[in-house]
């Protein structure tokens, strides 16, 4: 079914279609505005010298083969990719780099400074370094225009950038190479453009052999991690307000639109162009008369004008993607699958062979719109700007599609993910949200460990400690208290202390004879051993009486016998609280003397 503007037509009929002859491939130049971004690219001038030759190795390698494997493979998940795309990887990175059953980094001192980034080996093929031996038109750290074809240096050392980077140059139909080697090389051949387009063939192996390795027992991720959303996205207003603002504009009846069915597990964002400038709401809502019939709206979820302005039309499915695959997505779904974004280009030029010229200059304002928008729904769906894909990308071999025209995507893919990284733009407010403040940060709930004991335990455990168990004194101390036997330590303790300057006394009243001394303080000693003794008994007799009142009491009634016992206990924790007062104070005032 054909799913596109009538407009569309005149321009497919005479234009290139295909991977390899777009025009496009703009100079990203955005940090010095978009103004001067709207320069086709010179035809690349890439030259390759021989193969990899190595100057010297480190004892070991940055990474091992595996490593490598998983951060690759790690960037093709990101970029929406499969194992292929990984095997691709690894077999180029082995012709490359691969030397003594490793795979290495070199840097080169013909561009010396990739020696400032990590590296094990040293090469001296060209100016190339890193993994891919990428070498730019000229030498340096970082290189404006078309030498920077390979980024910069920093990219180029480092293995998640140089895989980034060869993979956003890697055919789109690469998976017809799935079970051939020598299809798989010819796709490595076309990214390196290497002077041995055979030797990636060779690697085939080696690639499957290390990726299986690395991700053992592990099922293939899928791509795009872990975020998504299935079903309708009624949140596309909200989303879009808040990245657009007055930018937006919402067609009444928006959400209650689509062709039929809710959408399914939204992969992201296809964009489009109408095929003509003045392409209006009302053809993109309700449909458009074709060669071959009648294509019924809505044709996409929105539609961006010129005038950088977002009208949205539809929340379900619409007739935009039509029939076309591409990696990670799947084949023929995109219209469940991708939100669509028709954009109005370009401008109908009668007095032109083909209509129109295939070089117009987009709106800059519309395109701003456009990557605001794309950045908006891909982070609501979590994902990475990997998730925008032009019509061409996905239907440019089914269909012949060449749309959205002279953009590249790669290029705007960049600039998505810039905005998704929170790059200011020039002229760019950044959106200003009111200070929330501190944000208040919640004590911890503290689970008690297993066995913990409960304040009120630990409490009922103080107080049976210096109560005696139950709080009924303690058998060992005579049944007093920890308090009250301390307080009758302290008493005796005084008494000796008064004994003992007695004995002194009568020492020095009976001469100053040394000899006498010893004996006076054993009859002294043993005088005291006898007090202890009585102090002893009389706790005993005390008990000794309780009992038989106790005795009494039980036999006159077990009631009164409770009620005693309760009362005798309350006047223990009184008396015990006034002496612990007491003993507070003076411990208090010794701090006090002490500081
Ligand atoms: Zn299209």
């Amino acid at each position: 079914m054909p799913t596109e503007l009538q407009t569309y037509a005149s321009y497919t009929a005479n234009t290139s279609v295909g991977g390899a002859t777009y025009v496009d491939d703009w100079i990203d130049v955005a940090e010095r505005g978009f103004g001067a971004a709207w320069q086709l690219r010179p035809q690349r001038a890439r030259t390759r010298g021989d193969l990899m030759s190595f100057l010297s190795f480190s004892n070991q390698p940055l990474f091992t083969r595996e490593e490598i494997a998983r951060k690759v493979h790690a960037v093709s998940i990101s970029r929406g990719l499969d194992e292929l795309a990984t095997v691709i990887t690894l077999m180029t990175i082995a012709t490359e780099v691969g030397a003594n059953g490793q795979w290495w980094c070199p840097w080169n001192q013909k561009d010396p400074s990739s020696k400032n980034y990590p590296h094990d080996s040293e090469s001296d093929d060209g100016r190339s370094v890193g993994y891919f031996q990428q070498q730019n038109g000229s030498a340096g750290e970082t290189v404006g225009g078309s030498d920077n074809w390979w980024g910069s240096m920093q990219s180029r050392m480092t293995i998640d950038h140089a895989a980034d980077t060869f993979l956003s140059r890697l055919a789109n139909e690469y998976g017809s190479a799935r079970d051939n080697a020598g299809l798989a090389g010819e796709f490595a051949q076309r990214v390196q453009g290497s002077a041995f387009p055979d030797r990636y063939a060779q690697h085939w192996d080696e690639a499957w052999d290390v990726l299986r390795r690395a991700l053992p027992g592990q099922p293939t991720p899928t791509p795009g991690g872990n975020g998504g959303f299935t079903g309708d996205p009624v949140w596309l207003e909200d989303v879009l307000r808040e990245a657009l603002g007055d930018r937006l504009v919402v067609e009444p009846g928006w959400n209650e639109r689509g062709t039929g069915g809710t959408m399914g597990d939204i992969w992201g964002v296809m964009i489009h162009h109408t095929g003509n400038i003045n392409e209006t709401v009302d053809h993109i809502r309700d449909g458009v008369q074709q060669p071959s019939g009648f294509l019924p709206g809505p044709l996409a979820q929105c539609l961006i004008t010129s005038d950088g302005k977002c009208h949205l039309i539809a929340v379900g499915p619409c007739n935009h993607a039509g029939i076309g695959s591409y990696p990670g997505l799947g084949t023929n779904n995109g219209n469940r699958r991708l939100i669509g974004f028709e954009c109005c280009w370009p401008t109908p030029r009668p007095d032109l062979p083909l209509g129109y010229d295939p070089q117009e200059q987009w709106s800059t304002t519309q395109i701003i719109a456009m990557r605001d928008a794309t950045a908006a729904v891909l982070k609501k769906l979590g994902y990475g700007s990997a998730r925008v894909i032009g019509h061409k990308e996905y239907a440019g071999a089914a269909q012949g599609k060449w749309d959205p025209g002279n953009l590249s995507m790669d290029w705007f893919r960049t600039e998505v993910q810039k905005d998704l990284d929170g790059f200011v733009f020039p002229g760019e407010q950044p959106v200003q949200h009111p200070d929330p403040g501190p944000v208040p940060v919640n004590p911890p709930i503290l689970q008690p460990p297993p066995n913990e004991r409960s304040d009120r335990q630990l409490l009922e455990d103080i107080w049976d400690q210096l109560r005696g168990p139950g709080g009924n004194g303690w058998s060992q101390l005579g049944g007093k208290t920890v308090v009250d036997y301390l307080v009758e330590i302290g008493e005796f303790a005084t008494y000796l202390h008064r004994q003992l300057d007695e004995l002194r006394a009568m020492q020095s009243v009976s001469g100053p004879n040394g000899q006498s001394g010893a004996p006076a303080k054993k009859a002294a000693a043993k005088k005291v051993a006898a007090k202890k003794v009585a102090a002893k008994k009389t706790p005993a007799k005390k008990t000794a009486t309780t009992v038989a009142k106790r005795t009494v009491a039980k036999r006159t009634a077990g009631t009164r016998a409770v009620a005693q016992k309760t009362g005798a206990n309350k006047t223990g924790a009184k008396k015990t609280a006034a002496k612990r007062a007491v003993t507070k104070k003076s411990g208090a005032k010794m701090t006090a003397k002490k500081t």
